[in-house]
């Protein structure tokens, strides 16, 4: 984990989201059904980390290539039961397999000189943040094979965007198609301005597994514009996305091969 150079200092900024406990560090889900499981990191670069105490922060993990939340552990925290005690960063995230996932992307990470997972019961006070709320995702191809359907319920964060895109796409791909619907009639987009503007504009052009050629239709409620400004700037970067109301109407866009589509 760490090189001969020793560790680097790393840019930390506070996490944008009110309440990043209401989803997995890793794929933004987290289902009231399952019991987190916590990544506890101990970091050596302890002089960034001092300023956000009890905080969130957005913490880079190079393995990824991306951001995650991250609950900065206040010195006077007790900690977890059971758990060692050498730690300063903690990762929630919604089952094993995304800890297991997390941990894997973080042992890339040389500021990182211990990991380790802890699931059970925190106890008040140990510093944990209190997962909260209903949330989840699938994916599959539509019946006719033209589109996949995302569907998401749920808070929609930046995380979470990145990584049902990139799984929507990857399906996308084993499949060979390039159309896809998204239902958010159950979702509100809740980052700010700038993270949305930062994540259409630039985070889905570095990510490699995400065809920025494809057709997108999303589905929104009537009443809700909260994913009218990232409608905007993803079209405005070039990509083909577009918002309905009307499920029939965005199927109609979609079997129709949607704009600028062969
Ligand atoms: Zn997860």
């Amino acid at each position: 984990m760490r090189n001969s150079q020793g560790p680097k200092k790393m840019e930390l900024t506070r996490c944008m989201r009110e309440d990043p406990a209401a989803g997995c560090s890793w794929c933004g889900a987290l289902s009231a059904d399952h019991q987190p499981v916590y990544v506890l990191v101990g970091i050596s670069d302890e002089t960034s980390l001092a300023a956000y105490p009890g905080a969130f922060v957005e913490y880079p993990v190079p393995g990824a290539r991306r951001t995650v939340p991250a609950y900065v552990r206040p010195a006077d925290s007790p900690g977890l039961e059971g758990a060692r005690t050498d730690y300063n960063l903690l990762f929630v995230s919604c089952t094993a397999e995304c800890a297991n996932a997390l941990s894997r992307a973080l042992e890339a990470d040389e500021n990182a000189v211990s990991i380790e997972q802890w699931s059970g019961k925190a106890t008040e006070g140990a510093g944990v943040p209190r997962p909260e709320g209903r949330s989840s995702r699938s994916i599959a191809p539509s019946s006719d094979g033209r589109y996949i359907i995302l569907r998401i319920v749920g808070d929609y964060t930046r995380q979470r965007a990145m990584m049902n895109n990139i799984q929507a796409h990857a399906l996308g791909r084993e499949l060979g198609i390039k159309r896809y619907l998204v239902d958010m009639t159950e979702s509100r987009n809740v980052e700010s301005v700038l993270a949305n503007y930062e994540f259409a504009k630039k985070e889905i052009w570095n990510a490699p597994e995400i065809d920025t050629t494809a057709v997108v239709a999303i589905v929104v409620s009537p009443d809700d514009h909260s994913h009218d400004f990232i409608e905007t700037v993803a079209r405005n970067a070039g990509l083909q996305v577009t918002i309905f109301r009307d499920r029939a109407r965005a199927e109609e866009h979609l079997s129709a091969g949607g704009e600028g589509a062969d």
